[in-house]
């Protein structure tokens, strides 16, 4: 029997996770159907226990239902407690139950070191935006010799440090922004309107990595990075990367990323 599984979300009809889930059960064998849900604002839980009664495995959960999804949770991954970020993209349904996860920071580390080859190990890195992206991958970066994070809102960039042992981190607001990283991570929303971050071309180190979380077409970031000589990349691969998280932790078998990239990618 095929087994149901689906990502919530307002708006959802933008979302990519239907075929990338779809392209992970070709390739495995995996007998699953995939589909995108739009919940009410008012609605989230509602949705989710309406799919558990319908006999639904598990869903991923996107904007803005990432924080309300962490507290209908019956019981939370080491990873989702840890990192702290109040907010979890993964539900596994079992025996009317719901366990929460998060693989957003897997999903960006796999694809920065496994994909692009970049180390993070003994870097500088900057992250742009306090947001929950950015509270959602802040654990997986830890190694790096300095986290930064340089939000508009200042006392949000505070909040995000506070929690982090083990690693010297710094809380800014753009204007202080002048010394170069080897990585800088967009996690802002800018992208998503095309506005250009108030940030000098002094912050691209030599052999940077300038990555956006967002993905699909080139932000004024990846633009500004590009032409200060930064490698650049998008999130498309992160966004691939923690979706094979999520389906080896609903059927216990690791997809292949690559060739599901490269299909986002010519599509
Ligand atoms: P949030 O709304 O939680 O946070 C938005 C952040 O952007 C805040 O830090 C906010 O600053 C900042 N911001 C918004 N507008 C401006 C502006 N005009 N100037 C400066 N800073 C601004 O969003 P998320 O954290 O959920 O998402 C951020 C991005 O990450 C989105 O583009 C999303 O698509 C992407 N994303 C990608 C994923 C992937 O798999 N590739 C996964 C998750 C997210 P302030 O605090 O001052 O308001």
């Amino acid at each position: 029997m095929t087994d149901k599984y689906a990502v919530i979300g307002n708006p959802i009809g933008h979302s990519k996770s239907p075929i990338i889930h779809k392209a992970f059960a070709d390739q495995t064998g995996e007998d699953i159907s995939y589909e995108a849900i739009l919940a009410p604002l008012d609605g989230f839980e509602a949705t989710v226990r309406a799919l558990m009664a319908d006999g639904y495995k598990g869903t991923n959960v996107t904007v803005p239902f990432k924080f309300e999804a962490y507290k209908i949770c019956d019981s939370l991954s080491a990873r989702a407690l840890s990192s702290g970020a109040g907010a979890v993209n993964t539900l596994i349904h079992i025996d009317g139950k719901i366990h929460g996860d998060n693989t957003d920071g897997i999903g960006l580390r796999t694809d920065i070191e496994k994909n692009i080859d970049f180390q993070i190990a003994n870097k500088h890195i900057l992250i742009l935006g306090a947001g929950g992206a950015a509270h959602g991958v802040l654990n997986s970066l830890l190694g790096a010799s300095s986290i930064t994070i340089a939000n508009r809102t200042h006392g949000k960039a505070l909040e995000l440090v506070m929690g982090i042992r083990d690693c010297e981190v710094h809380a800014i607001t753009f204007d202080s922004l002048e010394r170069p990283y080897d990585l800088i991570i967009n996690a802002t929303s800018t992208g998503l309107t095309d506005t250009a971050l108030p940030i000098p071309s002094s912050i691209f180190a030599k052999g940077c990595l300038a990555y956006d979380m967002m993905y699909g077409r080139e932000t004024p970031f990846m633009k500004q990075a590009r032409e200060a000589g930064a490698q650049v990349a998008d999130g498309l691969g992160m966004l691939v990367e923690q979706a094979a998280e999520a389906f080896y932790l609903w059927r216990g078998v690791r997809p292949l990323t690559k060739p599901v990239i490269q299909l986002l990618r010519h599509a």
